[in-house]
């Protein structure tokens, strides 16, 4: 009897372990691993093409109302970085606003598609219509949007900045050319830098980073927080191989010059390693 007792404990000893080692090695694993502040995310192909949810990431965290009208996400790491040159901004005159901060894959493919198939007119034009070559097509989305899997939105890290007292459309360059919206510009070209943003779209694609024929064209609104985005695109250039597009609409007209869309940014978002 003791030792039909002894080794029901024994087992039981056994199998306590066993479950506690589980829930250790459970623990452990990276994927799981609470994300510090001031390491970024980690860095794997699936992150860097935006195959995550934001929502559920603990590196990530939800834009404060006061600076979105919508439910918006964006890196823990950004917003810090964000909010001291809000409250910058104040002493100057300006409420920040962001328009758009973290777009995963899924909505960049829901804009994308929509674009190239034609629900969406890109210039009041059907593009499935009046461009039917994939790869023309495709260059035309891409002066104002970006592929899913390609942008620099996905990460966490660049924000569409606006300001309460500048009137005019948010996401037009000629908002920030004159008037309020060209002191505000001025003003974030002046201070921004300094709590680690940089502005990757700037002039034209060809004066921007010479060798490159593609780019975004200039955007005086998207700013982004160097320390981490600098990281990314490191890893994303020593990466291409494993981002070559795929899982949306012309995806394979698209692969001849994806990267220059990624690369082809102001030295000033560049890292410096
Ligand atoms: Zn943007």
């Amino acid at each position: 009897m003791f030792r039909l007792c002894a080794s029901y404990v024994l087992l039981s000893l056994v199998s306590l372990i066993a479950l506690s080692c589980e829930a250790d090695a459970k623990k452990a694993t990276p994927r799981e691993k609470k994300q510090t502040s001031s390491h970024g995310h980690e860095v794997s192909v699936e992150f860097l093409a935006g195959k995550f949810s934001p929502a559920s990431d603990t590196s990530f965290t939800s834009v404060p109302n006061k600076y979105s009208t919508r439910r918006q996400y964006i890196a823990k790491d950004t917003l810090q970085a964000f909010e001291a040159l809000a409250k910058e901004a104040l002493h100057a005159g300006f409420h920040l606003q962001i328009v758009s901060a973290t777009r995963n894959f899924v909505t960049q493919r829901i804009i994308w598609d929509g674009k190239f198939n034609g629900q969406r007119k890109v210039g009041g034009e059907d593009l499935s219509k009046t461009l039917p070559n994939e790869a023309e097509r495709a260059l035309k989305i891409l002066e104002f949007s970006s592929m899913p899997g390609t942008s620099r939105h996905h990460w966490g890290t660049d924000l569409d900045i606006h300001a309460l007292e500048v009137k005019g459309p948010a996401l037009t360059n000629a908002t920030f050319k004159s008037g309020t919206g060209l002191k505000f510009y001025t003003w974030l070209v002046n201070n921004a830098p300094r709590h680690g943003f940089c502005q990757p779209y700037t002039g034209s694609p060809q004066d921007r980073n010479s060798g490159m024929k593609h780019g975004y064209q200039e955007e005086r609104w998207h700013w982004s927080y160097r320390p981490l985005a600098a990281k990314y695109l490191a890893a994303y250039e020593k990466n291409l191989q494993a981002l070559r597009p795929q899982g949306f609409a012309g995806d394979k007209a698209a692969s001849g010059f994806f990267s220059d869309f990624v690369s082809n940014v102001d030295t000033s978002c560049k890292s410096n390693d």
